[in-house]
């Protein structure tokens, strides 16, 4: 059992449950805050201040890339728009990988890996293959069964919690209700 783990944190939320099961395992996560894909600034702004709010609640470290990601976000995603969340997930895992191992940890981890609205297989994957790539170990757990709990436990505490997954693309199929209708109709 890896004891250190860089957790990737995609908002307070989200990162309450799987910090949960993490210290009820004797793990102690270090969180790290990474997410360029979370649009437009001002939403920006109230995810990392409803992260810093879960920090300070339950005590939890948290290393914070505070630079807003939105061009360097949407240069990756260009033309690839309906493959956008597979290009979105490597860039956040990535960089998480590649900051544990350069300060030491043996382990990273996802708190994408909490929400059933992810592709979860594929998370699982591509934090495998980086491990093999980065010569650590990814640290996998379906914090999927606790979302609830997670979500009940974000109410409890007043944190905000956000109405769509975080990118423009999201945003515009979280509150455009043809676009949605289509969706549904082609898949
Ligand atoms: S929908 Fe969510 S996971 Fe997919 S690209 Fe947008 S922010 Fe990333």
């Amino acid at each position: 059992m890896e004891r250190k783990v860089l957790l990737h944190t995609c908002c307070g939320p989200c990162t309450l449950y799987p910090l949960r099961v993490l210290r009820g395992e004797g793990v102690e996560p270090v969180g790290f805050f990474y997410n360029p894909n979370i649009h437009p600034y001002r939403e920006f702004r109230r995810r990392m201040a409803a992260l810093r709010e879960v920090a300070e609640k339950r005590d939890l470290e948290v290393i914070w890339h505070r630079d807003y990601g939105l061009r360097e976000f949407l240069r990756e995603v260009v033309f690839r728009e309906e493959d956008r969340c597979e290009v979105c997930y490597y860039l956040r895992l990535r960089e998480t990988a590649r900051l544990a191992r350069s300060l030491g940890y043996p382990a990273f981890s996802t708190t994408l890996l909490y929400s059933p609205f992810q592709k979860h297989e594929l998370l699982r994957d591509m934090g495998e293959e980086l491990a093999r790539r980065f010569g650590i170990a990814f640290l996998y757990r379906d914090f999927r069964e606790g979302y609830r709990r997670g979500q009940k436990e974000a109410l409890e505490l007043g944190i905000y919690r956000q109405a769509y997954c975080g990118c423009i693309f999201s945003e515009e199929e979280r509150y455009d209700k043809k676009l949605r209708r289509r969706r549904r109709g082609s898949s």
